[in-house]
């Protein structure tokens, strides 16, 4: 110990500083290491400072465990580490640690050999190495979103509470979202970028979208156009869901909170879950190309307490819809565990191939380019689709 300063003697940069006699500056001193260690608490987040506690904890009892000392640990430890995150796997052998987690346990380890002086043993070229190897192989074996089917998705829409005030107004958005992600095969960053203006009211084939290009799709410079048809029956329709929705956006104009609210209110009490409103079948339709005009999001983020809901001009996130879709499952009484917002779009295609749909079918409502990428959900979700098992009269 030298003044004091306990761990920073071994800092292999600089001899440690030469013993003070001045017991003036060796009280200031003291004061400075007090000050510089609270300075490096605040270097890092609580949450990442936790995370970073966490993957120490997990690495110390590996190495306990197979008998290394964790601190300072050699680069060879560290690789083994890598390889035993990489092979433990849960009941359903799914991977137990994502690359996402075994990075931040190599960081974790990185950040106290750092800090107690050492240096990075994660930072050795046959570590990265490995990394890199893994990421490659669970690249090219993603593990997919389950795919949610055409009665997983009305189980859903149904246990939401849509005329009730206020929580009928964000059921009334999510279920939109959700017949956009499903019929309309969206991704989530498609859904949630869908403009008032991208939408058309047509009256044979129920309402037309426009969507931008996607990033898998630069070559394709004409937005596509997704098709969302009038259902077989109201509970079904898209179309009526997408009216309901836009109609109760009307309500959200007025400043005065009072009218909002009792517009709203109207709207929602209003809502016939049993009856079209969507022009089809000679129904009247709930909106008109008027309320299509403005280029502001169609999907709006909502705020709401016990009594009283907003819908905000600003539009959801992406990741707003995948943790929507999520908790709506749970609320059905659903495991959400193995879904996402892209289940509703692998959904579409994994319903769409049982119901007989060809692949070219499914390209054009998927936008897709290439038929291999239909035969990876194939593969994935559709074992019997095109397979000559179903063939031999069983
Ligand atoms: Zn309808």
């Amino acid at each position: 110990m030298v003044n004091g300063l306990g761990r920073r003697a071994h800092l292999a940069a600089a001899d440690a500083p030469p013993e003070v006699v001045d017991s003036d500056i060796d009280e200031e001193l003291h004061e400075l290491e007090a000050v510089s260690r609270n300075l490096e608490t605040h270097t890092l987040s609580a949450n990442t400072r936790r995370a970073y506690e966490k993957a120490w904890r997990s690495f110390a009892g590996f190495c306990e465990a197979y008998g290394f000392e964790p601190l300072p640990v050699h680069p060879q430890v560290v690789r083994w580490y890598v390889a035993w995150m990489s092979t433990q796997v849960d009941d359903w052998g799914r991977p137990r640690f994502a690359l996402s987690t075994i990075r931040q346990h190599l960081a974790g380890v990185a950040d106290r050999h750092l800090r107690d002086g050492y240096l990075d043993p994660t930072g050795h070229r046959a570590v990265g190495d490995l990394v890199r190897g893994l990421a490659k192989l669970r690249a090219t074996r993603p593990v997919r979103k389950r795919p949610l089917m055409l009665d997983d998705v009305t189980r859903v829409i149904d246990a939401m509470p849509h005329d009730v005030y206020p929580a009928g107004v964000s059921a009334t958005r999510d279920a939109a979202a959700l017949w956009l992600g499903f019929a309309g095969a969206l991704r989530r960053s498609e859904a949630a970028a869908l403009r008032l203006s991208s939408l058309e009211l047509h009256p044979v084939d129920g309402i037309h979208l426009r969507v931008g290009r996607s990033k898998a799709d630069q070559d394709n410079t004409l937005p596509d156009v997704v098709v969302l048809p009038f259902g077989r029956t109201p509970r079904t329709c898209a179309p009526c869901a997408v009216h309901r929705w836009v109609a109760l956006l009307r309500t959200s104009a007025p400043a005065e909170p009072r009218t909002r609210r009792q517009l709203a209110m109207r709207q929602l009490y209003g809502h016939q879950l049993d009856t079209h409103v969507c022009g089809a079948h000679g129904s009247d339709p709930l909106i008109d190309g008027s309320d299509l005009a403005l280029p502001a999001p169609l999907l709006r983020a909502t705020y709401r307490n016990r009594k009283d809901a907003r819908i905000h001009e600003v539009g959801v996130s992406g990741d707003a819809l995948h943790t929507m879709l999520r908790r709506r499952m749970a609320e059905a009484g659903m495991d959400p565990s193995a879904y996402g917002f892209h289940s509703l779009r692998a959904g579409h295609v994994t319903q769409a191939r049982r119901n007989g749909a060809s692949t070219e079918e499914i390209m054009r409502a998927g936008r897709w380019q290439k038929a291999e990428t239909v035969n990876v959900y194939d593969r994935e979700f559709n074992p019997a689709a095109r397979n000559s098992v179903m063939r031999l009269g069983l």
